[in-house]
C-alpha cells in the first residue's frame, strides 16, 4: 500500500482485524488472517459463571463443551463395557480373588475427583498449545473483556480493571453464548450449577436433577448416570427439539432403560437449600403445567435449559450493529453485519447450527473471502451432528417430520432397521438399543435426504455420510457401496425395509 503523508494507510488503525472472541470461531479466523500478512488482535476474556467458575483460551468448546463432554461420555462408556467383560471371558482379580463372574457386576469404584483431575489437565494442554500457537503465528492475543467505542474502535478491560482502546480497520465478533438460567424459577441462581461448572466440579454431584432436553442436558444426564449417580430428567415439552423425533424417543427409552428418569412434562419452579455440603441437598418444587406440584430431593441441580448470545453489553448498539432483540442473536448475510466493516461468526448468528466447526469453518471461509479473493460461502445446510446421549444418535439431512413437511409423506420412502453391533453378540443387549433409517425422495430418484443412526461411535458412521448427501447420493448410491463386514455402518448398504411396506424393522440374521 502506498505511503500517505509519510505514514502507510494501513497504519490507520492499529490492526487490520481485531477478532472479539477466543473460542472456535475466533482462534480459526484469527489465525487465517494472519497467513495473509495481516495484522491480528484476538480479544478473549471469560467472565465467571454465578458459582464462580473460569477457564482459559479456547472457549466453549475445549474448556466446557465438546472435549470435557467427549471424556466424560467416554468414561461413562468404558464403566459401561467393563461390566460387560465378563461376556468376553475377562475376570476382574484382586490378587487371588476373582471378583467379577458372569452376571454379576464390575466390583469397580469411581473417583470423580481423579476424572475431573485428568480432564483439567487435558484442557490445560490444549490452552497453552493455543498461547503458544498464537505467539508463533504472530496474532496478538490479548485477555481482556471487548466492548465497541465505535465503528473502528473497541475498549479493552482486563481482569484488574484497566482499561484501554485499540483501533482496527475490520472486526469479527465470535463470543459465543453462556448458558442460561431460567427467570421464573425461584432459587435457581442461587442453588444451581450449568454445563460450564460441572466439568471442573470438585465434588461428584450425586443425586442430580438435570432441567432441559436438548444435547447439553441429555448429554450430561447420560454421563452423570453412566457414571453412577441417580438422575433424573426433567422435560418441559419433548427430547431433543428439531431432530427426527422417533429417534429421539429412542434415546430416551435407551436413557431410561439404562437408569435414568424422566419428568415430563414438567418445570422447575422453586429451588430451596436444605444443606449445605459437597454435593449439598435441595429440595425441588415443579409443577407438570397442569394442577400438579411435584417435590423431590436432590445434591445437585443442573439447568441445560439453552444458551444466550454474549451480543448485550459490548456496544453493538453503539456502532449499529443490528440484533434480533428477542434472541440476541445476530443476523448476517455470509456472516456479514449490517455494519460494513463488523462481521460475525459461530454461536452468536441468528438461524445457524451451533457447532465447532460450523464456527470454525465458516470463520476460515469468511477470512479467505476478506484478504484472499475467495468467492466461497459456507453452506449451512446438511450439517452432520451427534448427541453422546451415551447411545449415541448421529444424523444428517431431514428428520422424518421435516422430510414430510417439505415433500409430503407420499413423495418418501422411508427404510429403517433395528440392530444389534455384531461385536455386543456375546452380551445380553437387545436389539431394540440400536436403530437406523434413511429417508429418501422417490420424485428424485430415491435421492437420500436424511440419514439417522442411533448406535456406537455415531459420530465416526456419521461424519462421512455427511460427503453423501452433499453430493446428493441416491438410495441405489447406497447400495452399490460394498460394506466393511462386520460393522454397523454397512447396513446402510442394504437396507431393504420400507416402513410403507410394514414389514418388521427387526433383522432376520446375520449375514444377509
Ligand atoms: P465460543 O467457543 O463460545 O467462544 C467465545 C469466546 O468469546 C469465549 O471464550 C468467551 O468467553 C469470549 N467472549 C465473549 N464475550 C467477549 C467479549 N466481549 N470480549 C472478549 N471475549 C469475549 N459442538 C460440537 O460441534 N460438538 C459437540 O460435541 C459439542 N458439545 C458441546 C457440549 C456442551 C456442554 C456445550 C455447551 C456446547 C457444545 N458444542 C458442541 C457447541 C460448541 O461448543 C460451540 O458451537 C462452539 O464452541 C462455538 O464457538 P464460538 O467461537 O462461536 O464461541
Ligand atoms: P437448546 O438446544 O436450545 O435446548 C434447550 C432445552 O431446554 C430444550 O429442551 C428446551 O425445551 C428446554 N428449555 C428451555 N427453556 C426452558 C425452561 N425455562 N424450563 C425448562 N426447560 C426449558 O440448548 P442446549 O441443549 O443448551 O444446546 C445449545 C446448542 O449447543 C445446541 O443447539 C447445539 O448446537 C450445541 N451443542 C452441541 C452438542 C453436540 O454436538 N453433541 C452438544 C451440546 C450442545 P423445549 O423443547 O420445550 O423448548
Amino acid at each position: 500500500m502506498a505511503p500517505v503523508n509519510g505514514c502507510k494507510l494501513e497504519d490507520k488503525f492499529d490492526y487490520d482485524l481485531i477478532v472479539i472472541g477466543g473460542g472456535s470461531g475466533g482462534l480459526a479466523s484469527s489465525k487465517e488472517a494472519v497467513k495473509y500478512g495481516k495484522r491480528v488482535a484476538l480479544i478473549d476474556f471469560v467472565r465467571p459463571t454465578p458459582k464462580g467458575t473460569t477457564w482459559g483460551i479456547g472457549g466453549t468448546c475445549v474448556n466446557v463443551g465438546c472435549i470435557p463432554k467427549k471424556l466424560m461420555h467416554e468414561a461413562a462408556l468404558q464403566g459401561e463395557q467393563a461390566n460387560e467383560l465378563h461376556y468376553y471371558g475377562w475376570t476382574l482379580k484382586n490378587g487371588d480373588e476373582q471378583l467379577v463372574s458372569h452376571g454379576e457386576k464390575a466390583n469397580m469404584k469411581f473417583h470423580w475427583d481423579q476424572l475431573v483431575e485428568r480432564v483439567q489437565n487435558n484442557i490445560k494442554s490444549s490452552n497453552f498449545k493455543y498461547r503458544v500457537e498464537l505467539r508463533e503465528k504472530k496474532v496478538n492475543y490479548i485477555n481482556a473483556f471487548a466492548r465497541f467505542i465505535d465503528r473502528h474502535t473497541v475498549e479493552l478491560e482486563d481482569k484488574k480493571g484497566a482499561k484501554r482502546t485499540i483501533t482496527g480497520e475490520t472486526f469479527i465478533i465470535a463470543t459465543g453464548e453462556r448458558p442460561r438460567y431460567p427467570s421464573e424459577c425461584e432459587g435457581a441462581l442461587e442453588h444451581s450449577i450449568t454445563s460450564d461448572d460441572l466439568f471442573s466440579l470438585p465434588y461428584n454431584p450425586g443425586k442430580t436433577l438435570v432441567v432441559g432436553a436438548s444435547y447439553v442436558a441429555l448429554e450430561c444426564a447420560g454421563f452423570l448416570n453412566g457414571l453412577g449417580n441417580d438422575v433424573t430428567v426433567m422435560v418441559r415439552s419433548i427430547l431433543l427439539r428439531g431432530f427426527d423425533e422417533e429417534m429421539a424417543e429412542k434415546v430416551g427409552l435407551y436413557m431410561s432403560k439404562k437408569g435414568v428418569k424422566f419428568l415430563r412434562p414438567c418445570v422447575p419452579t422453586k429451588i430451596e437449600k436444605l444443606q449445605d455440603g459437597q454435593p449439598g441437598l435441595y429440595r425441588v418444587t415443579a409443577s407438570d403445567g397442569i394442577k400438579h406440584n411435584i417435590v423431590g430431593e436432590y445434591n445437585t441441580v443442573l439447568f441445560a435449559i439453552g444458551r444466550d448470545p454474549c451480543t448485550s453489553g459490548i456496544g453493538l448498539e453503539k456502532v449499529g450493529v443490528h440484533v434480533n432483540p428477542k434472541t440476541g442473536k445476530i443476523p448476517t448475510e455470509h456472516e456479514r453485519t449490517n455494519v460494513e466493516n463488523i462481521y460475525a461468526i459461530g454461536d452468536i448468528l441468528e438461524f445457524r447450527a451451533e457447532l465447532t466447526p460450523v464456527a470454525i469453518d465458516s470463520g476460515i471461509m469468511l477470512v479467505k473471502r476478506l484478504y484472499a479473493n475467495s468467492k466461497e460461502t459456507f453452506d449451512y445446510v446438511n450439517i452432520p451432528t451427534t448427541v453422546f446421549t451415551p447411545n449415541e444418535y448421529g444424523c444428517v439431512g431431514l428428520s422424518e417430520e421435516a422430510a414430510i413437511k417439505k415433500y409430503g409423506e407420499d413423495d418418501l420412502e422411508v427404510f429403517h432397521t433395528y440392530f444389534k453391533p455384531f461385536e455386543k453378540g456375546v452380551t445380553e443387549r437387545e436389539v431394540d438399543e440400536c436403530f437406523a433409517k434413511l429417508i429418501c425422495v422417490i420424485s428424485e430418484n430415491m435421492r437420500v435426504v436424511g440419514f439417522h443412526y442411533l448406535g456406537p461411535n455415531a459420530g465416526e458412521v456419521t461424519q462421512f455420510v455427511a460427503l453423501a448427501l452433499k453430493f446428493k447420493a441416491t438410495k441405489e448410491d447406497f447400495n452399490k457401496v460394498i460394506g466393511i463386514h462386520p460393522t454397523s455402518a454397512e447396513l446402510f448398504t442394504n437396507m431393504s425395509i420400507t416402513k410403507r411396506s410394514g414389514l418388521s424393522p427387526y433383522p432376520q440374521g446375520c449375514c444377509g
